[in-house]
């Protein structure tokens, strides 16, 4: 699976908002856009003026935004919202459907990882089960009643128990359930557009007129 593997921070700098890309150092001192200091453009000096966007522009870093915030590359995003244009209903909500559907995210979402990327590399690297069964795919789409587990080898790993340390503080979004002792978690729904609170700052119908130009 081709996937980004350069400076993540590179991404919100980019954005000029945190994506979230690198577990719990983005809640920490040592994420750059928490030290008050201007950033700027990534090879840009902070202090250059920014002119002012583009509608093209706003589609595109929109797009960028979703698109780096579910660790995607472009192929595989594009397709994802080729099949969402398919679906009846509003394209942009089906896309969101369609990305909070992936096993990575899932993963994420169950604390079982820190961030989406780490969460690819658990699937990747077969420590994850649906239904009982080694899913090593980070696109496989979970369907509602899946139930997603950490391998039994796996539920060693300190890291992972590290990570679900997060279940304690922040619990887990409504359409999934959790039980931390066995590592194991259910898809109860799939969640709707309003309930993705992570991207409501998302004007994802700015990515449907980017892909319809
Ligand atoms: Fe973004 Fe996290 Fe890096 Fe902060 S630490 S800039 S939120 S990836």
């Amino acid at each position: 699976m081709a996937r980004y593997t350069g400076p993540k921070c590179r991404y919100c700098r980019a954005e000029g908002t945190k994506l979230f890309l690198k577990g719990n150092r983005c809640l920490s001192g040592k994420c750059p856009l928490n030290s008050g200091k201007r950033t700027g453009l990534p090879g840009k000096d902070p202090r250059a003026r920014s002119k002012k966007p583009t509608n093209y522009g706003l589609q595109l870093r929109e797009k960028q935004k979703l698109k780096r915030t579910y660790a995607m590359l472009e192929k595989q995003f594009k397709l994802t919202f080729n099949e969402a244009a398919r679906i009846p209903g509003k394209t942009g909500e089906n896309l969101i459907q369609l990305l909070e559907q992936r096993l990575d995210n899932v993963v994420f979402r169950l604390h079982f990882a820190s961030s989406r990327n780490q969460a690819a590399q658990f699937v990747n690297h077969g420590h994850i089960f649906v239904n009982g069964k080694r899913v090593d795919i980070p696109s496989y789409r979970v369907k509602v009643g899946d139930v997603i587990s950490v391998s039994p080898r796996a539920q060693k790993m300190l890291i992972i128990k590290e990570n679900l340390k997060e279940y304690t503080k922040s619990g887990v979004y409504q359409w999934l359930s959790l039980d931390v002792d066995a590592m194991k978690g259910t898809f109860l729904a799939v969640p709707r557009r309003s309930e993705v609170t992570e991207l409501e700052k998302i004007n994802e119908q700015l990515i449907v007129e980017l892909y319809s130009r």
